[in-house]
C-alpha cells in the first residue's frame, strides 16, 4: 500500500473507532465467527478505543498461564477425570500432605455424576477443583455461545456437588483462539495450560518415561530457587493416578519442593480465590 493510501486507511480506521458507539473489534481468524457484542458491565467497561495506531481494544480477555510464579513450588495437574482411579490417588496425597489440581470434565471418559463422592473428597482434602469443560470440546472450534455452554453446564454440576464454581480452567488439548480467550476472560476464568507435559496418554504403561519429565525439570539449574513448573498428566490412566503421581510427588518432596495447587503456585493461597459462588 502506498504511504498516502495507508495514511488514508489509518485515518478512516481511526475515525471509525470514534464514530461507532460500539467498541471496535480486533481482526479475527476468519475460520471463527466474530464475537457478539455483549452489554455486560464487565465486558463493556473493559473496552475502550485507543487514540493512535491501528484499532486496539482493551477487553477482559484471558491470559494463558503456563508456569508457577512462586519459587520452590510445583503444581501437578490431573486432567480429564474424575475417574475410578482418582480415589486411590487421593489416599496417597493425604498421606503425603501434598495438594494437586484436578481439571475435571463433565462427560468425557466417564460422567462426573458417577464420581460425585471423589469430587467432594478432593475438594474437602484441599485440592483445587478446576474446569476442563463439560465435554472436552476444542474451544478454538466453537462459537462464543457454545463456549459459554461448555463452561456453564459443568460449573452448574460442580456447584451442585461442592457448593462453589471453579474460577480456574484449562482448555482441552490446550487449544484456544482469540474468541475463546475473550469469552473465557469475560466470564472471569483464569486460563491455565502447562509448561511440562508427561505425555502419559501417549505411553500410558511407561511410567518411567513420564517420570523422566520430572527428573529433567528437577535437574535444571536453580530449579528450587526459580519459579516452579506446571506439570500435565491424566488421572484417567490407572498407572498415572497410582504410580506416576505418587512417584513424582515423592521425588519432588525429597528434593525440597512444595507440591501445591495451581492457585498456590501462583501465589493465590486462599482457596476462596479459586472459586466463586
Ligand atoms: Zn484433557
Amino acid at each position: 500500500m502506498a504511504p498516502i493510501a495507508r495514511l488514508t486507511a489509518l485515518a478512516l480506521v481511526f475515525s471509525a473507532a470514534f464514530v461507532n458507539a460500539a467498541p471496535a473489534l480486533a481482526p479475527y481468524d476468519t475460520s471463527s465467527p466474530p464475537p457478539a457484542l455483549t452489554t455486560t458491565e464487565n465486558y463493556a467497561s473493559a473496552v475502550e478505543p485507543v487514540a493512535a495506531g491501528p484499532i486496539l481494544s482493551k477487553r477482559a480477555t484471558a491470559t494463558v498461564i503456563t508456569t508457577c510464579t512462586k519459587p520452590g513450588t510445583i503444581a501437578i495437574t490431573f486432567d480429564d477425570g474424575p475417574s475410578e482411579f482418582t480415589d486411590g490417588l487421593l489416599d496417597f496425597l493425604k498421606k503425603k500432605n501434598a495438594k494437586v489440581t484436578f481439571f475435571l470434565n463433565g462427560n468425557n471418559y466417564g460422567n462426573i455424576e458417577n464420581h460425585k463422592d471423589v469430587v467432594k473428597r478432593a475438594y474437602k482434602d484441599g485440592h483445587q477443583i478446576a474446569s476442563h469443560t463439560y465435554s472436552h470440546a476444542d474451544l478454538a472450534t466453537l462459537s462464543k455461545k457454545k463456549i459459554e455452554t461448555e463452561m456453564k453446564s459443568l460449573d452448574t454440576i460442580i456447584k451442585k456437588i461442592i457448593g462453589v464454581r471453579p474460577t480456574y480452567m484449562r482448555p482441552p488439548y490446550g487449544s484456544f483462539n482469540k474468541l475463546a480467550l475473550d469469552t473465557l476472560g469475560s466470564m472471569g476464568y483464569k486460563v491455565i495450560n502447562w509448561d511440562r507435559d508427561t505425555q502419559d496418554w501417549q505411553h500410558p504403561d511407561k511410567v518411567l518415561t513420564s517420570l523422566k519429565v520430572y527428573e529433567k525439570s528437577f535437574k535444571e539449574a536453580k530449579a528450587l530457587t526459580n519459579a516452579g513448573h506446571i506439570f500435565l498428566q491424566h488421572d484417567t490412566n490407572r498407572l498415572t493416578a497410582l504410580e506416576l503421581g505418587p512417584k513424582a510427588i515423592d521425588m519432588a518432596l525429597k528434593l525440597g519442593y512444595k507440591v501445591v495447587t495451581v492457585g498456590s503456585c501462583l501465589g493465590n493461597n486462599d482457596p476462596k480465590s479459586w472459586y466463586r459462588v
